[in-house]
């Protein structure tokens, strides 16, 4: 059996597609194929892939392999891992290429080791170079970068999210070609019983947003009339997201104030944290305002293409080469203006 480069997604949680990182990973898989000069063969997981397969048709893969049925529904580490073991040995592949979604970076490290394998994930990059599959990824959070080639295979790359353009074309007919994967009782023995979503994640962090505006504990401290004014930066804050569609991020001082009895904005939580402890947002802009720019912070920047703060303090750390634009300028103020162009706008 001839070795081939495989793609492999699950169904996103409305049934009837991909997530959007499947089809991102799906246009680099593509990419690799072709470099290679290989066949791409695809393989989907789910309770019913049929419309997900419809929208992939046209992508001109070899084959479409699929493991379906309602013990392929829910995100479950011993289904995922069986399913996609399947398909990877009908496949025969060699190299296995899949989004770095929560569901998939759960189950297949674990596929790796019952293939005897290799797996990489968060990658930002999956190209040829030199005739040589080369993947990058970052270390020591978004401070180093590595570049990994592997002689071991089969060989499975999860890619990040917003890392490749997006695969796009036409829905077709899919010729999917069904895999029976036998299901014993002790691969059921956990149940998704439910997603809770933190209400204030839901409603802030847009992933696809323009723009990241980010808050820091500025906006709760003493301003120069010796009071603090958390409503209004509240106010503020809600105004923009909503005018402006930005994803909100957080430094860790002003995300920990809520754990010490300070005054907090409601909406901010953990999960809103930019940088080492927090997260690594991409982006094409970001805007940062009462936050300092220090270093644990900024390097959750490190995704985010053009840099703008606004701080009353010039010696803060995004005038130290930290930020493209900084405005010395009071937050509240500038907000407000934006808020009032922004109204004028829509
Ligand atoms: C191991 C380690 C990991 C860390 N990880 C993270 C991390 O993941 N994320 C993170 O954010 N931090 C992290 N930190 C903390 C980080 O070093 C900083 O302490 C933190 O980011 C500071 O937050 P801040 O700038 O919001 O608050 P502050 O340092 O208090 O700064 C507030 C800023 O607001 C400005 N300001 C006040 N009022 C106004 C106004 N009206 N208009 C404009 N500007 C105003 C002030 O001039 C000041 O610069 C970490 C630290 C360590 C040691």
């Amino acid at each position: 059996m001839s070795q081939s480069i495989l793609f492999v997604a699950h169904v996103d949680e409305s049934g009837s597609t991909l997530p959007q990182a499947a089809y991102e990973a799906l246009g680099a898989a593509l990419d690799v194929a072709k470099q290679l000069g290989r066949q791409l063969t695809l393989g989907l997981i789910g309770s019913n892939v049929e419309s997900a397969a419809n929208s992939v048709a046209a992508a001109g893969a070899q084959k479409i392999f699929a493991v379906s049925g309602s013990d392929f529904a829910p995100p479950r580490y011993a289904t995922d891992a069986a399913a996609a073991e399947a398909i990877c040995r009908a496949a025969a592949a060699e190299i296995v290429i899949a989004p770095a979604t929560s569901r998939f970076l759960r189950a297949l490290p674990g596929l790796a080791h019952r293939l005897k394998g290799c797996v990489d994930t968060h990658l930002t990059s999956i190209a040829v170079l030199a005739g040589r599959l080369t993947v990058t990824r970052w270390f020591y959070r978004q401070r180093l970068e590595a570049v990994v080639q592997r002689d071991a295979r089969p060989w499975i790359l999860l890619l990040d999210s917003g890392c490749h353009p997006a695969w796009t074309g036409t829905p077709g007919t899919a010729d999917v070609q069904a895999i029976d994967v036998p299901v014993p009782p002790e691969a059921k023995r956990t149940v998704v019983t439910g997603v809770r979503v933190p209400k204030s994640d839901a409603q802030t962090i847009r992933p696809d947003a323009k723009l990241l505006f980010v808050a820091g504990a500025g906006w709760t401290k003493k301003q120069p009339d010796g009071k603090t004014h958390v409503l209004e930066a509240e106010a503020l804050i809600l105004d923009f997201l909503r005018g402006s569609g930005a994803s909100l991020g957080g430094s860790k001082s002003l995300v920990d104030q809520g754990g010490e009895n300070q005054a907090v904005l409601g909406f901010m939580t953990h999960l809103n944290q930019v940088g080492q402890t927090g997260s690594t947002p991409r982006h094409p802009k970001g805007l940062s305002t009462c936050c300092h720019g220090e270093e644990p912070h900024v390097v959750g920047w490190r995704f985010i293409n053009e840099r703008r703060a606004v701080n009353l303090d010039p010696n803060c750390g995004w005038a130290r080469g930290k930020a493209d634009v900084l405005y010395v300028a009071d937050a509240f103020q500038v907000m407000a203006k934006l808020n009032a162009l922004l109204g004028s706008k829509s």
